[in-house]
């Protein structure tokens, strides 16, 4: 690992000053230590966003839930407000990785990241999600760009993330046997504006799959999609799982998801 400073920041303020094109901000360090100790990326500066205090927790309002953006994925699996208002959110982050990776990774460093197979992407574009920054809001379906590419800004901090409380919603997922990132994840939500169905794990970045959000905001039914063919083209082919196969998965969850909601 190459030498770099580390900060430990009191406000956003600072944590914002100290940020430049070569620098991290550290939440829980689980995609950062390791990409850093493997030799895949390296800064001249770490700032750490732990220590300030007002980016986490959770507070649920009449129509939102509003998570701070260094929250860990376990205080969200846990929150009795997230399993009231949203099951599938407080499921999702239940989900996640191992316990380890539960008890140090956080929602911002999740989306931030916008790993392709990461599971919070799927909740916000499924949930109506607006992303807190220390600049501005963006609606989650401008906020993912692609492969590990967000709307964020040299300097921008995620403060917050806030989701829209759905009539209903489920998260299905076939998870890594290692990871548990999701080979494919499939989100389905029936909001005020609509039923979305947001899909990780199948493409480069996560999407909301217009067709079936389309057919479902008319027929909440599972049967509503069965004439819907799902093409392989874009789709992420390893040796996991072939373009073929997560298409039709994508189909399948969006089933399994419409049924358990
Ligand atoms: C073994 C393992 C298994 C995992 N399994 C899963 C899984 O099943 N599903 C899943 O979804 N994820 C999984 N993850 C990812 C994990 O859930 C973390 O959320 C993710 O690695 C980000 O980590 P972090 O929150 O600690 O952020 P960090 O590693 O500290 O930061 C990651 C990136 O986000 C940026 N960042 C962090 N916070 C902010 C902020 N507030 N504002 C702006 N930018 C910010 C940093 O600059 C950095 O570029 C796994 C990780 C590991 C190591």
């Amino acid at each position: 690992m190459k030498t770099f400073n580390y900060h430990s920041a009191k406000d956003v303020k600072e944590a914002s000053k100290l940020s430049s094109s070569k620098s991290a901000f550290l939440a829980g360090g689980m995609t950062t230590l390791p990409s850093m100790k493997l030799g895949l990326a390296s800064y001249n500066d770490l700032i750490n966003l732990k220590n300030i205090k007002n980016l986490s927790g959770i507070k649920v309002s009449g129509k939102t839930i509003k998570i701070g953006s260094t929250t860990k994925h376990a205080e969200v699996s846990q929150s009795k407000e997230v399993k009231k208002a949203i099951p599938s959110l407080a499921a999702l982050a239940e989900g996640i990785g191992d316990p380890q990776v539960r008890n140090r990774g956080t929602i911002g460093g999740s989306i931030a990241n916008n790993d392709p197979a990461a599971d919070y992407p799927s909740a916000c574009i499924a949930l109506n999600a607006v992303i807190h920054t220390n600049e501005r809001k963006i609606e989650a379906e401008k906020f993912f760009k692609g492969m590990f590419e967000t709307a964020l800004k040299t300097g921008e901090i995620i403060e917050a993330v806030e989701f829209e409380i759905p009539k209903k919603s489920n998260y299905q997922k076939y998870p890594n046997p290692a990871s548990r990132y999701a080979i494919v994840g499939v989100y389905v939500a029936e909001c005020k504006s609509g039923v979305n169905v947001a899909v990780t794990g199948a493409k480069s970045c996560v999407y909301n799959d217009k067709n079936l959000s389309s057919a479902l905001s008319k027929n909440f039914s599972s049967s509503a999609i069965d004439g819907i063919e799902i093409s392989s083209s874009g789709m992420n082919s390893d040796i996991h799982a072939s373009a073929e196969y997560r298409a039709n998965m994508v189909k399948v969850f969006t089933k399994k998801a419409v049924e358990a909601c």
